[in-house]
């Protein structure tokens, strides 16, 4: 994706891909990126054929968590063969711009890079393609859910009411725009004590189950903040690629998503 990337008419599906799954969140922080990645390589552990694209263009954060540098190949200039970890296919800005680089474009250069990593990379022969989401309710969300055939969106929030009102924006985006939400994921929902086993509720307790239930969408999870994930996530091999409870707790959505 060299150059100026504009924005292409029509809707964009990758001919081999059967569903695109877009992970959002209202709020930036919240562990949608973490959520992305290990759903990602808990369904690639259960045989599926995963792609994730990296959607966040100003903060791409998967090379990191999924533990990849280097950058794509496009032998013909036009294709993009995408890079593999822990047994997903992966796609991202950051593969293309130095960490410590800002991604500076407008709206219209955005969407053309999103366009091309969706219509240009090889994506291959995949049960499913994740889509990590920059937070919020912006051109990218839009892109995505008006030019490419999304078959859902899973949106994760912290039970912190700040959060939480986020999330309900971008719940109504979805509504809007006519995506299907497919649930609501609860990250940081509880904190166990590692010395006492007691179990804290650090950004406060339910709220997403409660939002969930008021909106008829199922909960597919609660996940605890654990610093094994947090570990995981900064060393590049995301802690559904272990074993352990998260790990477990991982495995039950991604089974949930792709029955
Ligand atoms: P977002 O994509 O919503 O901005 P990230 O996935 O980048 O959020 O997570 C923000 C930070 O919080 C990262 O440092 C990540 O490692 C950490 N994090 C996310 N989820 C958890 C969790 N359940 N427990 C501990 N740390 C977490």
């Amino acid at each position: 994706i060299g150059g100026h990337p504009k924005p292409q008419a029509g809707p964009i599906k990758p001919k081999g891909v059967s569903r695109i799954l877009a992970v959002a969140s209202g709020k930036g922080g919240v562990g949608k990126s973490t959520v992305s990645a290990n759903l990602a390589v808990a369904l690639a552990r259960q045989g599926r054929r995963v792609g994730l694209l990296d959607a966040d263009i100003y903060g791409p954060s998967q090379p990191r968590m999924m533990g990849v540098s280097g950058s794509p190949n496009s032998p013909d200039g036009t294709v993009i063969e995408p890079l593999k970890a822990h047994g997903v296919t992966l796609m991202s800005i950051g593969l293309m711009v130095p960490e410590d680089k800002a991604v500076v474009w407008r709206g219209p250069m955005l969407m053309g890079a999103l366009q091309q990593m969706l219509g240009q990379v090889n994506w291959g022969e995949l049960d499913v393609l994740i889509v990590d989401l920059p937070p919020g309710t912006g051109d990218v969300q839009l892109t995505l859910c008006t030019k490419s055939e999304l078959s859902g969106a899973i949106v994760v929030s912290t039970p912190q009411d700040v959060a939480l009102i986020d999330a309900r924006k971008a719940l109504d985006m979805f509504r809007t725009l006519k995506t299907p939400v497919l649930g609501l994921i609860e990250n940081m929902s509880f904190f166990t004590c590692p010395d006492c086993g007691g179990e804290h509720h650090i950004f406060g307790h339910g709220g997403v189950a409660s939002e969930a239930k008021a909106l008829g969408l199922p909960l597919l999870g609660a996940l605890p903040i654990d610093l094994e994930t947090r570990l995981a996530g900064d060393a590049g091999t995301p802690v559904a690629a272990g074993e352990g409870a998260v790990s477990e707790a991982y495995a039950q959505i991604a089974k949930g998503l792709v029955a």
